[in-house]
């Protein structure tokens, strides 16, 4: 939350549209589980409370990449079903195992370590399998999962874990009708078919993230995994606008003008001269840069909603302001400059930042850094 006297920027994350995007996504998914996943501080938007929220409007598990995301959610109160999968050999397995968050395992070594952190605290691992089904990123090749199964099977009858998950992650689903989509679910039935030979009954099967969610039911199993959509962006223009997929994009990042003042022609704008001001104009001052998010690849580029119109930045976002060129109109230091929004008032949203900047609007969202109060509304 804001310090009283947040004035020159701000990140303000409507909750209510948390809470609306978890509804929507569980009418996409009624047959399956909802996991939200709240990696990397909720996408930027704050991992604790917007895991309360999700929890609020049914989301039954959080997900997160690293255990000390799941750690922290755990410290914060979160009491419900809670899964992380980034790991590394050595890591707080037994922590994990100790706070009953759910554990992910790709290879031997994994499971192995596993074992031993349950066996060394006398409780059960909940564990998910993950196969690689064709992403090429984490999970088991096919060639190893009977051996990881085998072994998974041997914890299991030993009472060191459980097998509560099987899962795999999708490279294309953002791109309907890629052929990856089908072989990766061909090969997904194919990893259940084996864990069911071996006898073993998980709780959850889960392959879907926020595109799967949207348009491929076939995906869906048990329980699906979505993030981006949570946080009210679509997963890609192929997809559809976020309005269109019925979701609402919960964060809106505002700064106030620290300085508006008249230039003559020629004058050059900010590090580089890459901008000169085309004859004598209105420089304003927005008090936010790559310090704060936002990406220097959207200097010249990037948009924002000044007294009424859309701006571009003008010449290079510095670390800590960029400069907009107002022309003709006229605006005052304090006046409020809207980088992205929901797109309702007329602002910019993080897509069109995605597209000024050559890179998505998971990133766009992620990166605004902690120098940047949140407002929770
Ligand atoms: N599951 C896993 C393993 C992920 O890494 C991610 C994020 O990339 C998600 C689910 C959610 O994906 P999305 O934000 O596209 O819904």
């Amino acid at each position: 939350t804001a310090p009283a006297g947040a004035v020159r920027a701000r990140a303000e994350i409507d909750l209510g549209a948390v809470r609306d995007n978890v509804r929507t996504l569980r009418a996409r998914a009624p047959r399956a589980e909802l996991m939200a996943v709240v990696k990397s501080d909720g996408y930027g938007h704050g991992a604790v409370p917007c895991a309360r929220a999700a929890r609020e409007a049914g989301a039954s598990w959080i997900g997160t990449a690293t255990p000390e995301e799941a750690f922290a959610l755990r410290a914060a109160g979160d009491r419900g079903r809670l899964m992380c999968w980034v790991w590394t050999p050595g890591g707080p397995w037994r922590e994990a195992i100790e706070a009953g968050i759910d554990v992910s395992a790709s290879a031997r070594w994994a499971l192995d370590e596993i074992t031993e952190a349950a066996r060394a605290s006398g409780r059960t691992a909940r564990v998910h399998l993950k196969a690689d089904t064709g992403l090429g990123r984490g999970g088991c090749q096919p060639a190893d999962w009977a051996d990881l199964v085998a072994a998974a099977r041997a914890a299991e009858a030993e009472g060191a874990l459980k097998v509560t998950g099987i899962w795999s992650h999708f490279a294309c689903a953002d791109e309907p009708g890629h052929p990856s989509i089908a072989a990766q679910l061909d090969a997904f039935r194919e990893a259940l078919a084996a864990v069911a030979r071996a006898g073993l009954d998980p709780e959850v099967r889960h392959h879907a993230n926020s595109p799967a969610t949207l348009t491929l039911p076939e995906s869906h199993f048990d329980l699906v995994r979505p993030g981006v959509s949570v946080y009210g962006l679509s997963p890609s223009p192929e997809i559809g606008a976020a309005a269109e997929l019925g979701l609402r994009p919960a964060m809106t990042l505002s700064a106030s003008l620290a300085l508006v003042k008249r230039v003559p022609g020629g004058h050059g704008v900010s590090y580089g001269h890459t901008y000169t001001t085309p004859g004598e104009t209105t420089l304003a001052l927005v008090p936010v840069g790559y310090g704060d998010g936002i990406p220097r690849h959207a200097s010249g580029a990037g948009p924002v909603l000044v007294a009424g119109k859309w701006r571009t930045v003008a010449g290079r976002v510095a670390m800590d302001q960029f400069v907009v060129d107002l022309g003709g109109d006229t605006a005052a230091a304090g006046d409020e400059a809207v980088l992205f929004g929901p797109g309702d008032r007329g602002e910019p949203t993080a897509e069109d930042w995605a597209r000024a900047a050559g890179t998505i609007g998971y990133e766009i969202v992620t990166r605004v850094s902690h120098r940047v109060p949140r407002v929770y509304v």
